[in-house]
């Protein structure tokens, strides 16, 4: 089984039961480095077991550590405290739309960790939006039509002085008039979404956007997001 295959907390469990499985799948998807140089003295760095998963290290001659890493290191992970599994089970819930809370109770964890990884995965899917833009392309202003929305039933209004909204930080900017019908029937679950303010709106809009648009694809397209770029 693939990490891209993976349909719940099930899976996971079957499909990496320990957490050097896991680790290894992350590096064949390239979501951990699987080679590594010592950033103290530029050589290639080993992979030791540590406890139940791994570590990076660079050995001296001498026999002494030159430097450890964790495998996190140099990931996206890297700046999540939590170990990977943890981690990955938030991202499934959260790709099975589960509500904050129904995450809280399942996996154990603060409100406020769910609050900041639900941030962080809808940052991501701005991201993704925003790196393959559906129209015009990146710093282009570019109108919604029906291949992102669906249908026309809404169309784009007439046109009124309201701000655009900007997907991530790549200039991606979408008109408001034209996603209006869209962000009718997106304004429900936002609003009931807690703490909403209009600073998060646009990471909202991005994710609802980046799910419908690749469906089933969604998943794997996060999985992407995650790989390391070199
Ligand atoms: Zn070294």
């Amino acid at each position: 089984m693939s990490l891209v295959d993976i349909k719940s907390q099930s899976d996971l469990e079957t499909g990496f039961p320990t957490e050097k499985s896991l680790i290894e799948e992350l590096m064949k998807l390239k979501i951990v480095e699987s080679e590594k140089i010592c950033s103290k003295c530029g050589r290639g760095m080993e992979l030791r077991t540590r406890k139940d998963g791994y570590q990076w290290r660079c050995r001296k001659t001498s026999g002494k550590e030159c430097s450890t890493k964790t495998v996190k290191d140099g990931s996206w992970f890297s700046k999540v405290a939590m170990p990977l599994r943890q981690a990955l089970k938030i991202m499934i819930c959260w790709k099975m739309k589960m509500t904050g809370r129904q995450i809280e109770s399942l996996l154990k964890v603060s409100h406020v960790t769910i609050a900041d990884w639900r941030s962080m995965l809808r940052e991501m899917c701005s991201l993704m939006v925003c790196n393959n833009p559906p129209l015009g392309g990146l710093g282009k202003e570019v109108e919604v039509d029906e291949t992102l929305i669906h249908t026309r039933k809404y169309g784009c209004g007439a046109i009124r002085s309201e701000p655009v909204w900007v997907l991530g930080n790549d200039g991606l900017r979408v008109d408001t008039n034209c996603v209006e019908g869209y962000w009718r029937r997106k304004k429900k679950p936002i609003k009931t979404d807690n703490g909403t303010t209009n600073t998060m709106l646009p990471s909202y809009i991005g994710k609802s956007i980046a799910r419908e648009w690749h469906g089933d694809e969604f998943w794997a397209m996060l999985l992407k997001c995650l790989e390391i770029k070199k």
